[in-house]
């Protein structure tokens, strides 16, 4: 009688309870994984991007000459932070980081120093600031500042921007005054770089960098064009000694005629520190009046630009398509 009882515990255990346990088990395990996943997929997104290359740059600092290793993205931030101001809206500092790691690629790949990849100085490669630097010249919310610029640069790792399936020389610039420039009328190259070319943006003319003036007396002038033309010489009576030549083909000063000499526009920009080649010029009472339209060279992305175009409601991408024409935003990785 007891080997039966024995039997029949046995039967019900191996048919209903073992069975019953191992589905429980099962649910449980699975759950756990589960959940393993869903962590694991949480802490990607948080993640570094893992560059094939390019995961570390050589960073020279100009006025040390030191050259620092540093992370790619963590570079990036202190390049967007220095570049761009931290109120821009998101999708234009998510442009910026789009550009920059574009802009320093393509520096790593067509070196300009002999011992670094790139350097900080914004007039030579690309404008840096520290992080410690950078808080230290905001006000308000300093860490929530930091925290924008990463999440920006975070959202945008790996992205770059290609034609031809090449990284693209991202030229950028503060505010193009409604129209960028062709890089031929800049430096005289850049037929190389078909995806930069003259294209208009409205809502450039609500930012300070819009509008600018330099104002010189007759003699302020003569002595800034005598450190380049020694023999200079204007009749500033006569007003065919003094005016524009030509423009270029978006409208900035392609030559300029001061007396016997005739400069580029490029060359009285850097001669009387316009911020623009894009003026017009007035005279009155021994002066001379610059009235600038915009801020930088004026090729590729500009910057408030790519903020005008996020108010509007554009997204980085949009924006990129925008001011470079033609071109496709690529995992750096699978070039
Ligand atoms: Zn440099």
């Amino acid at each position: 009688m007891k080997k039966v009882i024995i039997y029949f515990f046995s039967f019900l255990f191996i048919c209903f309870i073992l069975p019953a346990l191992l589905t429980k088990l099962d649910i449980s395990t699975s759950a756990e994984a589960n959940e393993n996943m869903a962590e694991e997929n949480t802490e990607s997104l948080s993640e570094p991007y893992t560059y094939n290359q390019y995961g570390t740059i050589k960073l020279l600092h100009a006025d040390t000459n030191e050259v620092e290793e540093v992370a790619l993205d963590t570079y990036l931030c202190n390049v967007v932070s220095a570049e761009m101001p931290v109120d821009f809206e998101t999708e234009a500092l998510k442009a910026q980081a789009i550009v920059a790691r574009t802009y320093t690629i393509y520096k790593i790949n067509h070196k300009k120093h002999d011992n670094a990849d790139i350097c900080d100085d914004s007039t030579c490669c690309q404008a840096w600031i520290s992080k410690e630097d950078r808080l230290a010249r905001w006000d308000g919310d300093k860490e929530a500042k930091w925290s924008k610029i990463e999440e920006c640069v975070n959202a945008t790792k790996g992205k770059i921007i290609t034609y031809h399936n090449e990284p693209i020389n991202a030229f950028f610039h503060s505010n193009s005054g409604g129209k960028t420039e062709l890089p031929v009328d800049v430096w005289g190259g850049g037929s190389d770089m078909p995806y930069l070319q003259v294209v208009e943006t409205a809502g450039e003319d609500g930012y300070t960098q819009y509008n600018s003036e330099v104002e010189l007396t007759n003699e302020e002038l003569l002595e800034k064009l005598k450190t380049t033309y020694a023999d200079i010489q204007i009749d500033f009576n006569n007003d065919e000694d003094i005016k524009i030549v030509e423009y270029t083909s978006s409208g900035r000063v392609k030559t300029v005629k001061f007396g016997n000499h005739e400069i580029s526009g490029t060359e009285a920009r850097r001669l009387f520190g316009l911020k623009s080649t894009n003026f017009e010029i007035t005279k009155e009472d021994g002066k001379i009046k610059f009235t600038v339209i915009g801020y930088g060279h004026g090729v590729g992305m500009s910057q408030t630009g790519a903020d005008s175009m996020a108010k509007s409601g554009s997204t980085a991408e949009e924006i990129i398509q925008h001011f470079y024409v033609g071109v496709e935003i690529k995992e750096v990785n699978s070039l």
